[in-house]
Parts: C-alpha cells; sequence; structure tokens
C-alpha cells in the first residue's frame, strides 16, 4: 500500500510554525515512504475563511519547498459528496434526524449539570426523544451520527501510544447542520478516506476529534488510517508559541533573513530526534524520518539555535543559492548589485560572518556602492594624523598594481608594514575604514580585491582628504 499523507489546514491566516511542522512531518513521512503527500484546504468555516490566507498557506509551503503530489483539494468543492455519504448513513440508520431546538438542549444541559451528570446529548433523554417522535418530516433538524453505545474505541497513536475512549463518553455527533452544510468531523473523514490517506499526522489540538472519527470510518466501511498526534511548540516562556513571543508565520521567518532549509532543518528537530544529530540535508531528514521518533512532550522555541543553524546554512551552502534568496532582501534594502562585483564571490567571504540574510544584505553595500561619508566612530578612531603616512604609502602601491590579486593585496600592506617600520595595526585598521566606510568586514586584502582597484583608489584618496581636513580643523 502507497504511503499517503496529508496537511490540511484550514485557512484562517498565515501558515504558522506549528503548521509548518505538521507539514514537514507528513511530507517527510510521505517521501521516507516513496509515498505522496496531498495538500487539502479545509475551507468550510466560510466567516473566518479567506482567500488570502489559502495563498499565503501555498506561499509558505512553496517557500519551505514542502511541495504536494496532490491537490489542493478545497472542502467547499465537496459539498455534493459529504451529503451524499450523510444520506447513506441516514439510509442505513447509523445516523438521523433530530428536531431538538437549542433551548431545550441547553435545558437539558442545565439539568445533567444540576445532577452532577456529564453534560452530552442524551437521545434516550424524555423531553428529546418526545420531540424527535412528534417531529414531521420537513421540520428543521440536524443529522447526527449514531455513536456506538457500548465498547470503547482503541487506536495505537505513533507518537502517543495506546489509546482508548468509552463509547459511552462520547455523544451523537452532529454531521449536518440545520442549514445542510456538513460538520467538520465528518468531511474529515469522508476526505481522508476518498483521498486514500494512510497515516494522519496533526496538531494533538485534534486528539478529542480522532476516536469520534474512527466511529464514523467505521459506519461508513471505510479503513481507518493510522494517526499521530503532535506535541505542542511553547514559546521560551513555556507558554504555548503564540505572536507575543515574536514571528510565528513562515514568511516573517523569510522576512527577517533565513534560508527555509535553516527553518526546515530547525523545525524537524523541534520535537523530532535522531540521535543527537543537530543539522540534517534534506536527504538525511527524508532518510532518517520516523513517526516513533517524534517527542510525546511539547517543545521550546529557540530563537538561538535557529540563528545558528541559519549560519550554518549560509556558511556551507552553494553561494547560487544563497544569491536566490538574498535576492529579495536586496530588493529590499534597495540595492543594486549590477555595479560591483559578482555577488557569489561577496557572499563566499562575508556570508560566515552573518545569522541572517538581511545582516549580509546591510553589510555589503560598500562592494556595490561608493559612499560619501565615514562611519562616525570608526572614522575618529582610525583615519587620524597618524594613519596618513601608512594610507599615502598603501595608496602609492595600490595605484601601481599591475595583477590585482588577493596574493598581491597582502604583499602590498606587508611592503607597507616593513617600509615604515609599523605593525599591521597601523595600517589594517585605517586602510579598512577607507574601503570599506567602517570598522567591521572580513580580510582587508580579500575585501580590496573585489571591491576593484579604481574604487579603492578613490577610496583611499578620500579618506586621506578627510585626514587632511580634520588636521586643518584641528
Ligand atoms: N483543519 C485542521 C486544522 O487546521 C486540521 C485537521 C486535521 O489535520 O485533521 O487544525
Amino acid at each position: 500500500m502507497t504511503v499517503k499523507t496529508r496537511f490540511a489546514p484550514s485557512p484562517t491566516g498565515y501558515l504558522h510554525v506549528g503548521g509548518a511542522r505538521t507539514a514537514l512531518y507528513s511530507w517527510l513521512y510521505a517521501k521516507h515512504n516513496k509515498g505522496e503527500f496531498v495538500l487539502r484546504i479545509e475551507d468550510t468555516d466560510l466567516e473566518r475563511n479567506s482567500q488570502e490566507a489559502v495563498d499565503a498557506i501555498m506561499e509558505g509551503m512553496e517557500w519551505l519547498g514542502l511541495e504536494w503530489n496532490e491537490g489542493p483539494y478545497f472542502q467547499t468543492q465537496r459539498f455534493d459528496r459529504y451529503n451524499e455519504m450523510v444520506d447513506r448513513l441516514l439510509a442505513e440508520d447509523k445516523a438521523y434526524k433530530c428536531y431538538a431546538s437549542k433551548e431545550l438542549l441547553d435545558e437539558v444541559r442545565a439539568e445533567q449539570e444540576a445532577n452532577k451528570e456529564m453534560a452530552r446529548y442524551d437521545a434516550n433523554h424524555p423531553k428529546i426523544k418526545a420531540v424527535n417522535e412528534a417531529a414531521k418530516d420537513g421540520d428543521p433538524c440536524v443529522i447526527r451520527f449514531r455513536n456506538p453505545t457500548e465498547g470503547s474505541v482503541v487506536f495505537e497513536d505513533q507518537i502517543r501510544g495506546r489509546i482508548e475512549i468509552s463509547n459511552s463518553q462520547m455523544d451523537d455527533l452532529i454531521i449536518r447542520r440545520t442549514d445542510g452544510s456538513p460538520t467538520y468531523n465528518f468531511c474529515v473523514v469522508v476526505d481522508d478516506w476518498d483521498m486514500e490517506i494512510t497515516h494522519v499526522i496533526r496538531g494533538e489540538d485534534h486528539i478529542n476529534n480522532t476516536p469520534r472519527q474512527i466511529n464514523i470510518y467505521e459506519a461508513l466501511g471505510a479503513p481507518v488510517p493510522t494517526f499521530a498526534h503532535c506535541a505542542m511548540i511553547l514559546g521560551d516562556d513555556g507558554a504555548k508559541l503564540s505572536k507575543r513571543h515574536g514571528a510565528v508565520s513562515v514568511m516573517q521567518y523569510r522576512d527577517m533573513g533565513y534560508l527555509p532549509e535553516a527553518l526546515n532543518n530547525y523545525l524537524v528537530r523541534l520535537g523530532w530526534s535522531h540521535g543527537d544529530q543537530e543539522i540534517f540535508s534534506q536527504e538525511e531528514m527524508i532518510e532518517f524520518f520516523s513517526l516513533n521518533a517524534i517527542s510525546k512532550s511539547a517543545s521550546a522555541f529557540n530563537t538561538d539555535k535557529l540563528l545558528w543553524l541559519n549560519n550554518h546554512y549560509i556558511k556551507t551552502s552553494a553561494p547560487e543559492h544563497v544569491a536566490k534568496h538574498l535576492q529579495w532582501h536586496l530588493d529590499q534594502q534597495a540595492l543594486n548589485i549590477e555595479n560591483g562585483p559578482a555577488i557569489t564571490q561577496v557572499i563566499k567571504l562575508v556570508g560566515e560572518r552573518c545569522n541572517t540574510l538581511v545582516e549580509l544584505a546591510e553589510q555589503i553595500r560598500y562592494f556595490y556602492e561608493d559612499f560619501s561619508e565615514f562611519e562616525a566612530g570608526a572614522a575618529k578612531k582610525h583615519l587620524r594624523g597618524v594613519a596618513k603616512e601608512p594610507l599615502e604609502a598603501a595608496l602609492a602601491k595600490v595605484e601601481a598594481i599591475e595583477e590585482w590579486t588577493t596574493e598581491n593585496l597582502h604583499q602590498m600592506i606587508a611592503d607597507v608594514c616593513a617600509d615604515l617600520e609599523i605593525g599591521m595595526g597601523k595600517i589594517g585598521m585605517p586602510l579598512r575604514v577607507a574601503v570599506t566606510g567602517g570598522g567591521q568586514s572580513p580580510s582587508v586584502d580579500a575585501v580590496m580585491q573585489l571591491i576593484g582597484q579604481e574604487r579603492c583608489v578613490a577610496r583611499i584618496k578620500m579618506a586621506l582628504a578627510f585626514i587632511a581636513e580634520r588636521e586643518a580643523n584641528a
């Protein structure tokens, strides 16, 4: 049997990290088993659902690379099918019409509470029975599923182990509302059956639905899938992860400069492990993923670890790949890279110093744009009278370099030190501030190589002019 999993979000907003993790686990499980992954949009709540949310969820999944083999299916397009199945259950007496009004149900509930009984729908309650017997065809009614009254539902959750719920704790669920619309728990079952889902991987907030759904599968004569309920994600304070803790939408992580593989790697480890391995290529995740290595307990979101992983992926991914994702940030920061060195070279040099692509985009402007001012603090400290002679010496040598290589630039700096009998510190920092405008950069010879000779010459001259002016004003 082909393994088939699904991700079934309700489109009420963006794709949040909890949903993304569920989607990732479902996707990985399908991939691991050479199976298929379905995207199904559970859009029956017309008041809370929107097309923007559908688009946002798909955008998030696409960005993460969680491509689906089938779908997206939309529940709103399948009402006929659900109703067909409701009618079938009605015909087989596995479901029935219930005419009890809301007022009556409230009254019965109040009575049950007063008697310290479990508040639930009770088809055998004399008042409800009387109403249902007296009703005529055509009176407004809901359709309820006839839940078994005896025995219990047992299932082997792939994460949480054996779960058993007594049927006496479940009441007769409404499967079609008075307005004719089928209800959520029913649609999910018909969908998972029709879509031949073998493994339902979802959040533990659905665990209470599972026994009810299993009874419906059985009533329909449908095979019951295997279930795996994932624990929650918590914020760093131990409360359920929410907006209060910062970014929760996947696309916000894109905006903050994460690579999708860093977020995937982070999310896969958030509640799943394979020995003590932290870094997983996509191939490794697929190879090693298993449901029984998912943790039963909630996991806490840790931004420092995500940053660490992001730095790892910026450092180790192919620069062309990083460049592809960096482009969005360059556009955001209005940095045009046409007039300067190959971005892949710049990424190789600067990438390892950055935890995010936002930082990377911020730190590389000087390769592409000239500046008219030096960073005040760095200039104050390093562009002083004492730097004049070393910078003049460097300028002369820089202008004379014939082959513009990092090695020759390295030699140039060494020669300045030797000629003037000064230490590296006396020329390195002034030169760095001169050519980059600030006090922080990778190795200055490599930086100068990428900036190019003409720009370096102009910038050293500008630094010398700055020093001259400063001295004149002193
Ligand atoms: N639509 C449900 C949700 O977004 C998921 C239901 C399921 O996975 O069975 O929470």
